[in-house]
């Protein structure tokens, strides 16, 4: 097994609080009190005092294939020892290709250019200044983007700017139009048919009132934004009004691609073809920082029309990490050969049947969830910040966002894992 090294815990500790600014965090003495983490395997975390958790975050909501995948680790290795990477804007490597062949292969027709970042965050920006770009190209500048105001795309300035939770608005100059769509009913209501016209109308209307938009930017469900279910048809319905209006598509599927929905991607539930999609989290399982933005070929063409490079003047120095790449095509090996989306779909019934009873406690508003994702709703953030204490006091980490709790573990989380991970929020539910 993986157990790691022996762990001086309280120099680690005293080492953290000293040098280390957390993400998201706020700055006191507490900010490095969570868990010390020295090793993982399968769907487990363990921490330096020797306890081990189930993780149902899967770390940042990445970590597909689990934690110390023998795969993951020799294509790593591998690729490390033959060529860590070397500059896309000069030459290219074999990785790249390969794994730009590969997400071709899996996204639908006409999705077949891909460009690689680092991180969900670039993809966003990426997606951004080439949704610009391209109506600038076309000698129709259009730069209104149209999204949801509970929608969460990552925190470089522009991808902050689409967001409109209370968590991303920043103070600085708005560096271009956004328009952003308020949920037309709560949260927990959003997933009933019902609620399909009104949030249709809303979006109608913020594309039409006012210049057209450049792109309308959405994930197919809302991660950050409290585990929000999207009512079905929803897609389907976005995807013929920008049709109607010549407007761009943009799928942020940085949470939900590769398997988390029980699908390879989120818009595969409503079989639709975006003009742009947005992947991070789940294509490299958490193992290295590895992003990417796939597009149409009319849209990469376009920017043959930039006046100074006849191409996209943006790129990082490590996209397309060759490792990044070779690991990336690991995983995808491994959703295939470990058949990680239906097994997703499965687990993901099971685990949703499980905590559907715990919708009857006076403390939860609501239970869903779609493929391997499953939301608690609870009705005050101080409950939902106890009951993730309380569950990892008894051995499993779940994500809060506000009021919701969120079991996501990695998509290898067998059926006992589920069964544990119910057992163990019930009880952390009732304990107080
Ligand atoms: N888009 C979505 C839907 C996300 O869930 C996230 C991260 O949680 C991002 C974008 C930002 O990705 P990153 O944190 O890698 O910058």
């Amino acid at each position: 097994t993986n157990v790691g090294e022996a762990v001086d815990e309280a120099s680690a500790r005293q080492r953290d609080h000293r040098y280390v600014w957390h993400p998201w965090s706020p700055v006191k003495e507490t900010a490095g009190d969570g868990p010390i983490l020295v090793s993982g395997e399968g769907y487990r975390v363990r921490d330096a005092a020797g306890r081990e958790y189930l993780d149902a975050m899967a770390s940042a909501m990445n970590s597909s294939c689990g934690y110390a995948h023998p795969a993951l680790i020799a294509a790593a290795e591998r690729q490390l020892s033959l060529l860590p990477h070397f500059d896309l804007s000069v030459g290219t490597h074999l990785p790249v290709g390969q794994v730009a062949e590969r997400i071709s292969g899996l996204l639908p027709e006409g999705l077949g250019r891909t460009l690689f970042v680092n991180s969900g965050s670039e993809a966003t920006e990426a997606a951004v200044r080439i949704a610009h770009g391209y109506w600038r190209n076309l000698g129709r500048p259009r730069d209104r983007i149209v999204t949801f105001a509970a929608g969460y795309h990552g925190t470089t300035l522009v991808a902050q700017h689409l967001s409109g939770l209370p968590t991303n608005v920043t103070h600085t100059v708005d560096p271009f139009p956004v328009t952003r769509v308020e949920l037309p009913v709560p949260a927990r209501e959003l997933r009933a048919p019902e609620s399909l016209p009104p949030l249709v109308e809303a979006f109608k209307r913020a594309v039409l009132d006012g210049a057209p938009p450049a792109a309308v930017f959405v994930e197919a469900f809302l991660n950050v934004g409290g585990g929000v279910v999207l009512p079905p048809g929803f897609l389907r319905a976005l995807r013929e009004l920008c049709d109607r209006t010549g407007t761009l598509l943009v799928l942020d599927e940085v949470f939900c691609g590769f398997g988390r929905t029980g699908r390879m991607f989120g818009f595969d539930h409503e079989g639709i073809t975006p003009d742009l999609v947005t992947m991070s989290k789940g294509l490299s399982g958490g193992y290295v920082p590895f992003a990417a933005l796939s597009t149409t070929e009319a849209v990469y063409r376009s920017f043959a029309a930039d006046p100074l490079i006849g191409g996209l003047r943006y790129g990082h120095t490590t996209g397309g990490h060759a490792v990044a790449c070779a690991v990336a095509l690991a995983v995808l090996d491994v959703l295939e050969e470990q058949k990680l989306v239906p097994a997703a779909a499965a687990r993901g019934e099971e685990l949703l049947a499980g905590l559907l009873p715990l919708a009857e406690h006076p403390e939860v508003a609501d239970v869903r969830g779609l493929g391997l994702v499953a939301t608690v709703e609870c009705r005050r953030p101080e409950f939902a910040a106890g009951l993730v204490a309380r569950a990892r006091e008894r051995g499993a980490l779940l994500r809060r966002q506000g009021c919701s709790v969120m079991a996501i573990p990695p998509l290898v989380i067998d059926r006992a894992g589920v069964a544990e991970l119910v057992r163990t929020t019930g009880r952390a539910l009732e304990d107080q």
